[in-house]
This record gives C-alpha cells, sequence and structure tokens, in this order.
C-alpha cells in the first residue's frame, strides 16, 4: 500500500512538472493534476549554496570533492562567504586557491565576501586583503557562460541581483567579524539596503518571492541594515528567504519583525556538502531546503 501511494504521488509529480513546461491546463492524465495541492510543488528553480569553507586541509580535499558532485540541476551557486579560517593569514595565495576550486563548478557560482578573508584580516590589513578578494572575486560568475542577467550596485560592484523565473536573488556584502571602520559599516549597511529596495521597487512586482544572500549572521551591529529591511520586507509582503554563513551550524528561523522573513544559516562545509535550495511556487512556504546529510531531517 504503501509503495502504491508512493508511486501515486510520483506520478502526480510527474504530471504537474509536465503540465507546467507545456502549459497544459487540465490534460493530467490521472484527473490528479489539477489538485491545488500539485500545483504548490511545481519548483522553479534549484540552487545550491555553501559557506565557511575552506578552513582546514582537510577542507582543501573536501570542497573540490563537493564541487565536481554537484548535483546536474544546479541553476547556480553561492558561496556565502568565509573561505578561509579566521585566525590564517589573508595571503593572495589563499584566494587564488579557493577562486580555482570554486571556478571548477559545472554551474555559475556567485560568491559574497565573508569577515575572515575581509575585514577581520590583520596579516595583511583589511584594505590589502579587500584588492586580494576584488582581483579573484569580483564579478567571478563571468568565469561561466551563464544567461543570468545580472546587475550589479555601481557603488558597490560586489552586491549582485539578477531575477530568474519569477524569483528576484540578491547578494549583499554584510559580514560578521570585527568592526574595522565603523563609517565604512554604515555606509555600506546603507549601500546594501538601497540595493535591495531598488531591486524590489524594480523587480519586487513580478516576484514570487525575494531571496536574499548575505555572509552574516544577523546581531546588534547589523540593526541598521536588517531593522529597515524587516519593514521593507513587510510591504513586499511575499516570502523572502535572508541565507547566510558565519555561525557553521544549521539555523532555521523567523527572527525578524517581519515573519515573511525566513532565515536560514548554512551548515559550514566541512559539515554538510552545499546546501541545496529549492524554490517552489507555493505561495507562503516556497523555499525547500535539502541539507544532503544523514538523518538531518530538513
Ligand atoms: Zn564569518
Amino acid at each position: 500500500m504503501r509503495l502504491f501511494f508512493t508511486c501515486l504521488v510520483l506520478v502526480v509529480l510527474i504530471a504537474a512538472t509536465n503540465c507546467r513546461i507545456r502549459d497544459c491546463q487540465g490534460s493530467g492524465s490521472n484527473g490528479l493534476a489539477d489538485e491545488p495541492s500539485v500545483k504548490e510543488v511545481q519548483n522553479r528553480l534549484t540552487i545550491y549554496v555553501m559557506g565557511d569553507v575552506p578552513y582546514t586541509p582537510a577542507d582543501d580535499v573536501l570542497l573540490p570533492q563537493q564541487i565536481s558532485e554537484l548535483p546536474h540541476d544546479a541553476e547556480f551557486v553561492v558561496h556565502v562567504g568565509d573561505i578561509k579560517g579566521g585566525g590564517s593569514p589573508c595571503h593572495e595565495a589563499v584566494y587564488v586557491k579557493v577562486a580555482d576550486m570554486l571556478s571548477k563548478a559545472a554551474a555559475p557560482v556567485f560568491i559574497i565576501p565573508g569577515d575572515n578573508e575581509w575585514n577581520d584580516c590583520v596579516d595583511p590589513d583589511p584594505i590589502q586583503a579587500w584588492s586580494h578578494w576584488r582581483k579573484h572575486f569580483m564579478r567571478f560568475d563571468q568565469r561561466w557562460q551563464h544567461h543570468l542577467h545580472v546587475f550589479r550596485q555601481l557603488e558597490r560592484e560586489e552586491n549582485f541581483s539578477f531575477a530568474k523565473n519569477g524569483v528576484l536573488f540578491v547578494g549583499i556584502n554584510i559580514v560578521g567579524g570585527r568592526i574595522h571602520d565603523a563609517a565604512e559599516w554604515k555606509q555600506r549597511h546603507g549601500a546594501c539596503l538601497d540595493w535591495v529596495r531598488r531591486n524590489l521597487s524594480q523587480f519586487g512586482d513580478e516576484a514570487s518571492s525575494l531571496v536574499i544572500f548575505g555572509h552574516a549572521k544577523p546581531t546588534a551591529m547589523h540593526a541598521d541594515f536588517f531593522d529597515p529591511l524587516s519593514v521593507d520586507a513587510q510591504k513586499f509582503g511575499k516570502p523572502v528567504l535572508y541565507l547566510h554563513g558565519d555561525g557553521h551550524r544549521w539555523i532555521h528561523d523567523r527572527p525578524f519583525a517581519a515573519k515573511n522573513i525566513l532565515r536560514v544559516q548554512v551548515d559550514q562545509g566541512g559539515i554538510a556538502p552545499p546546501l541545496k535550495v529549492t524554490v517552489t511556487d507555493h505561495p507562503t512556504e516556497p523555499f525547500v531546503f535539502d541539507r544532503r546529510i544523514a538523518g538531518s531531517g530538513q
């Protein structure tokens, strides 16, 4: 009986997928394809998200393996920052090494800065570290031939955005670690907020949901970004996902005043392979996660 039910579900899913592709209204072969529950599981796209990797010599072996084993359904991949452990030097060789690893991916990779390779650097200082980051990671996705129409913020080129299959994606430079320069932090948070707002005003009406990639685990240090973002998210009224790294352990909750913002902190790359994120057509819970580790339950 259970096997029969599983098969039935599969048939319904396949029928629903075909209908989406062919736009074949009401033509479900078994008559079940038009049920609302089936429409809810239609997928818009699948992406993979990693962060906080590689940290150790073991990670240097693991990450290339994870890259080569990325499933073929990846529309694109995002590294949400921290390409090295916090204590090690920010020498250019590290940036070269990780850029080389990530560039082997079959799907385009987007990357945003983490504190470990920027504001927390002491050898060399953050200014020099940032020049390494710029040199090796700015417009990183352009290493692939892809058809995503990517926008970059004029004043902060590392901030990007694009819409794909009705989902608006925005990447921003928001980090944890130390406030190395209070004026820079304030200005950058303002620019990031402005970037999200400009994208929402341009694409928000058509978008079914918004996904924001950042590095930082939100704290009081980021209130000047997240408090106003929460107000904007409420106005947007549709599902928002804030995906970040920094804390190394899986978190899935709604910590903001706007309850339409879901926050996910990804597992550190050394713990789990890149997180599979599927964005569906579901009106309130469109984001489906697969941590791809045994017993993760998500
Ligand atoms: Zn970090």
